[in-house]
């Protein structure tokens, strides 16, 4: 056996030690929260360190303990409207007990559809889970993206994240419908983060039919997504 190799060995021994030890701790401190008679809705998995070490090519380096060790829960991504579908682009990504919402988009009526003036994305699953709803981020200004906000706004009510140009054109659909004072807004420059509940949400420079255009790099316990 080489000497490189038993140094890699006894290394990879001493993190998986401390693994262990870690993942004891924690099982300490959930016992002990349970004698005490506290109820939490987190559990020890989504409260481990977020640094851990891990061995790589004979080095120790450091990396998220959650994504290596812990099994973790997983990242749900449920489409409300617009996948195959020209318009109402709307989506939420779900982690535990938190979600957060991509997208607010409306679309026009099909040829048959006689009488009805916009078709608007069914969010019967963000009213059932209005208290894990943590916000709206919204990628650009075109109508398929934010034309539902003040219809599904009047019902989820929750803070909405945007660059400068797309906030200016949901505030005009917000004041038609006399809500602007009602919702919580925050511009977000390119570049720039939003921490929603579990989820960062960064926010970066792309080019669309629309200026100010971002895509989102969305950060999760889980792993991340660009959309
Ligand atoms: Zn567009």
């Amino acid at each position: 056996m080489s000497e490189e190799k038993n140094i890699l060995e006894e290394t990879a021994s001493t993190v998986a030690e401390k693994v262990r030890k870690t993942r004891r701790n924690y099982h300490k401190k959930e016992n002990y929260k349970q004698e005490e008679g506290t109820k939490t809705k987190r559990n020890y998995k989504t409260r481990t360190p977020k640094i851990m070490q891990e061995v790589k090519d004979g080095e120790v380096v450091e990396t998220s303990i959650a994504k290596e060790v812990f099994k973790k829960s997983s990242l749900k991504i449920i489409p409300l409207g617009g996948l195959h579908e020209i318009g109402k682009n709307i989506t939420v990504f779900e982690y535990e007990d938190e979600m957060i919402v991509v997208d607010c988009g409306l679309s026009f009526p099909e040829e048959d559809m006689l009488g009805i003036d916009l078709v608007i994305p069914d969010v019967t699953y963000l009213k059932e889970n209005l208290d894990k709803v943590k916000g709206f981020v919204i990628t650009h200004g075109h109508e398929d993206h934010i034309g539902a906000i003040p219809y599904v706004l009047k019902d989820v009510n929750v803070p909405i994240y945007a660059t400068k140009l797309t906030m200016g054109l949901i505030e005009s659909k917000l004041k038609e419908h006399n809500m602007l004072k009602a919702v919580k807004r925050k511009v977000v420059k390119y570049g720039q983060s939003v921490t929603l509940g579990d989820f960062r949400v960064e926010f970066i420079r792309t080019n669309h039919s629309i200026a100010d255009a971002a895509a989102l790099a969305i950060y999760s316990p889980a792993g991340i997504i660009v959309d």
